[in-house]
């Protein structure tokens, strides 16, 4: 172990974690020679340099003979450049090779680290001309340098497993979840991070929240979630604000097959569609005459089943095998058929195939003309899914019933949906972040374009812009639509700074802000050349971790490939700064609080603050997660504060003196395990306090001698408080047979706690004080609500307390160390009393968290959540900072200095304020 603080690697840490925005948003200094050839004046940049590597994300401009076969052309030239490119050839495999209308072909590369793939790590060479005459015309994409992540895993399989299904959140869908393995991936970033993938599916349970499928990635040296996000947004493309807060499901499993078999032969029939008209349907018919919504008439057949109200519970794990595709004894389809919605997902799936294959030369949403599935009118407990989705294997739409029509009868969200397919079979934007934003972006753009071109709609029309219109039975296309291109909305105005926790981290939210653009693009451009342009960017510029400044590099970039004229170019450039899409816009959006560090990327990293030093986890450089410490003024640099032993170490906490926290991961012996840690913040030895095999250790906290935790047995879920006083092996605190202790809270010899338990089955909760002195209870207030967020502060015990019941408001309350007097601080009747509220205090002021809920509009900023403060002995709160994003983990200093996480810029920043804002 270590004696010598080491200096933090970097002030602007570099990462894959809490929000995949900062990862995205991986700010590090273009090399000055590299920067230095990118014009001004040209709306082209001729190189755009990496950041958090070496390999520079674009190269235009080229023309450089490369002979062969493109593949090997393309490697070839990478090898000949290793100065330009620094790109190990070895550690590249072709994933696909793009054939444009015009010849013209790009090699999408994926790179390899040690044999293991690096998520989002793509690079592109484009090629051009034939023969002896062939060249290299640009190259770009992501290439991560820095990688020596180890490349085996340190921690047992089963035990990666578990912690995956950890990801669930809403514990009611562990029991049945699965969680299936996909195989090793590095995840880029610094030193690059080791992980398992699997992909959690809740389990099948009536009770459940409805079925949810994660991405979730393992550190597969430490066991940590690193990184965890839906598989795929839901209610991607519903209507108006009516409907958002209905059902999002998403189906997800093996590939749904299709029933089209040697005794099908093409046919023709009529159906009904949505709106009761009888329509000429393309159909497969049968041996016995019947016929099925099997269309044969295209390279890839294409299938519709009706669910015909059959709940979602019978779809988990892909389409039930009994399912067929939607039939009809004769070639007329019945009613039915109609009001489902399968006839015009039948027609629409029709549509969307000939405009990708007659404008952009694509067969297909995989290019190779595989099937195409979409499923309608499956339920939720007996109710429409108000939503429509893409699954990854097939579409889905809900909705139906006397206000809204089937989703199916929208050609814009039909197009959305088979867009996310061809994404997913080309760039394969993650669906995260402002990345994720771009992914849904794409997708309404050309679920727009496809919807206007096959209407005749001009581009100027005024409604021109909706986006899932038609879906509503009555009301204006303007009150259904769920959103419009032409909402003018700009990152610097608009941008909504959340965490992964909502909307994964914005993908909606802040779609149009990208989507605008394109549509701009495609007003001033004519339709035609546009649609060309975005597809070619998609197909053969973007890679999967782009944020929207390389969106509109890669815009630009294909623009200059379609060789568009310099006037053109300079209009597309237009469009994106009309919506604030340009380097560095993050930086303008005006901040009231100082960061002292920007982009922090790990899902834990929970500051802990007092005296004047902060201690926070964060990944940076080794790739496992360390502890760094530093000044809440900002001054100095911040410094490691734990060793670099291969375990992670998170979730610290300090008296300002000495730090504590678990070290997770491998002991000595190889075994996994917990250890308690301690370390005074300016140097000194690292002396481990307690270790355990069995419990989960937790909450540590410290004060002068004392440190306290708590020890769960992760077989009986039995949680123990244990305490060691100046270094002594840790005694266990008495607490009665079935009580749960949590929020633990340890100040000047007393320990505090919140602890629940149920008498009856009711369920009971109280706020404890034990003196580590007398080694007795001081204080103990029950409540038959619910107490958390329990703090020793200013000689007296504070807590949050939300009455039993609806009651919609918490209170602050506090009571004597010694159990003599509660008073409210911040009473339920108050107009400031949060829903929920999280606190931290100095001796002077109360800071809390006040969770923001969804708004009846839909989410603004200013209904994320914020901080307040007021004085530790009540008083009206006040804002701490008039920052507009997400503000979390609030940690206080002396007086009313306060340090918190911020999302207000896209990234998750540590920020502080030396006093409230008081108005916003
Ligand atoms: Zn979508």
């Amino acid at each position: 172990m270590e004696d010598t603080p080491v200096p933090h690697p970097s002030r602007t840490p570099k990462a894959l974690g809490l929000a995949v925005t900062a990862a995205l948003s991986l700010t590090l200094a273009a090399p000055p020679a590299l920067a230095a050839q990118a014009s001004d004046t040209d709306p082209v940049p001729a190189l755009v340099a990496g950041r958090d590597t070496a390999t520079p994300r674009l190269v235009t401009g080229l023309a450089e003979r490369a002979e062969g076969a493109p593949v090997a052309a393309a490697l070839a030239h990478l090898a000949a450049h290793p100065e330009r490119y620094r790109i190990d050839p070895g550690q590249l495999t072709e994933v696909a090779t793009e054939r444009a209308a015009d010849g013209r072909r790009t090699v999408r590369f994926q790179q390899y680290h040690g044999g293991v793939p690096v998520l989002g790590a793509q690079y592109l060479v484009h090629l051009v001309g034939d023969g002896a005459d062939q060249r290299v015309e640009s190259a770009g994409g992501k290439y991560f340098t820095g990688l020596t992540a180890p490349t085996t895993a340190a921690v047992p399989e089963a035990m990666l497993r578990g912690f995956a299904l950890g990801a669930l959140t809403d514990p009611r869908a562990r029991s049945g979840a699965t969680a299936e393995d996909r195989g090793p991936v590095v995840l880029p970033g610094g030193a690059g991070r080791l992980t398992r993938h699997f992909t959690v599916r809740s389990g099948a349970d009536r009770s459940d929240a409805p079925p949810t499928t994660r991405e979730v990635y393992v550190d597969a040296t430490v066991g940590d979630i690193a990184l965890a996000h839906d598989t795929r947004a839901p209610s991607s493309a519903g209507p108006g604000p009516a409907a958002t807060a209905a059902t999002a499901t998403a189906v997800s499993g093996p590939a749904a097959t299709v029933a089209a078999g040697p005794g099908l032969e093409p046919a023709t029939g009529t159906a009904p569609d949505a709106h009761g008209r009888r329509v000429p349907v393309n159909t497969a018919r049968l041996p016995d005459g019947s016929h099925q919504l099997v269309d044969l008439t295209r390279r890839a057949t294409i299938t519709t089943y009706d669910a015909a109200g059959r709940d979602l519970l019978d779809f988990i794990g892909g389409l039930p095998a009994d399912l067929r595709p939607a039939t009809s004894p004769t070639a007329d389809f019945p009613a039915a058929t109609g009001t489902d919605g399968a006839t015009d997902a039948h027609l629409n799936a029709g549509i969307v195939y000939d405009f990708y294959r007659d404008r952009l030369g694509r067969e297909g949403l995989d290019g190779k003309g595989a099937p195409i599935v979409s499923l309608v009118a499956m339920t939720n407990d007996g109710a429409p899914i108000m939503n429509a989705t893409w699954d990854g294997t097939m579409m889905s739409y809900g909705g139906g019933g006397p206000t809204y029509h089937s989703f199916a009868v929208a050609l814009d969200i039909a197009g959305h949906e088979m867009t996310h397919g061809v994404i997913e079979h080309t760039a394969g934007l993650v669906n995260a972040g402002q990345t994720g934003a771009m992914n849904e972006a794409l997708a309404d753009y050309f679920g727009n374009a496809i919807e206007v071109t096959a209407r005749g709609v001009a581009m100027t029309d005024p409604k021109a812009a909706l986006f899932g219109e038609s879906v509503c039975r009555t009301g204006t296309p303007e009150s259904c639509a769920g959103r419009r291109l032409d909402d003018r909305r700009t990152t610097v105005r608009d941008y909504l700074g959340t965490d992964l926790g909502l909307d994964a981290g914005g993908v909606h939210l802040n779609s149009t802000i990208f989507s605008g653009a394109l549509w701009d693009i495609r007003r001033t451009l004519d339709p035609l050349t546009a649609d060309r342009l975005v597809y070619r960017a998609l197909t053969e510029y973007l890679t999967p971790l782009d944020d929207f400044v390389d969106g509109r590099n890669a815009v630009l970039a294909a623009g200059r490939a379609l060789n568009l004229d310099r006037a053109r170019l300079r209009s597309v450039a237009a469009a994106f700064d009309a919506h604030g899409i340009r380097a560095g816009w993050e930086s303008e959006l005006g901040v009231d609080s100082r960061a002292l560090v920007r982009a922090i990327s790990t899902s834990t990293p929970a500051p802990a603050v007092a005296g004047g030093r902060w201690v926070m986890g964060d990944s940076t450089g080794t790739g496992a997660p360390a502890l760094y410490t530093g000044s809440t003024t900002g001054t100095g640099t911040p410094v490691r504060l734990s060793p670099e032993d291969g375990r992670r170490h998170s979730r610290a906490a300090t008296d300002g003196k000495a730090a504590v926290w678990p070290a997770v991961g491998p002991d000595s012996e190889g075994r996994f395990g917990t250890e308690v840690l301690t370390r005074p913040l300016d140097g000194g030895p690292v002396r481990g306090l307690f270790a355990s095999r069995t419990e989960q250790l937790g909450e540590v906290r410290i004060s002068g001698g004392d440190i306290a935790f708590l020890a769960e047995d992760q077989e009986t879920g039995r949680t123990r408080i244990l305490v060691s006083r100046d270094g002594a092996a840790p005694v266990e605190l008495p607490l009665p047979e079935g009580h749960r202790p949590s929020d633990l809270t340890l100040r000047d010899g007393l320990v505090g706690w919140s602890e629940r338990w149920t008498v009856d089955g009711q369920p009971r909760s109280a706020a404890a004080v034990h003196s580590l002195t007398t080694g007795r209870a001081t204080a103990r207030y029950e409540s038959s609500g619910t107490i958390n967020s329990t703090l020793l502060a200013g000689g007296r015990l504070l807590w949050v307390e939300t009455p039993a019941g609806p009651a919609a408001r918490s209170a602050i309350r506090s009571g004597a160390t010694d159990g003599s007097a509660a008073v409210d601080v911040l009473p339920t009747d108050s107009p400031y009393a949060p829903a929920t509220a999280t606190l931290t205090a100095s001796d002077r002021t109360i800071t809390f968290q006040a969770s923001g809920s969804e708004p009846a509009g839909g989410w603004t900023n200013a209904a994320l959540p914020k901080l307040w403060q007021l004085p530790i002995t009540g008083g009206t709160p006040v804002r701490v900072s008039c920052n507009r994003g997400g503000q979390v983990e609030p940690a206080a200093d002396r007086d009313s200095r306060v340090l918190w996480l911020d999302a207000t810029t896209g990234h998750t920043d540590l920020v502080v304020r030396e006093r409230p804002a008081t108005s916003c």
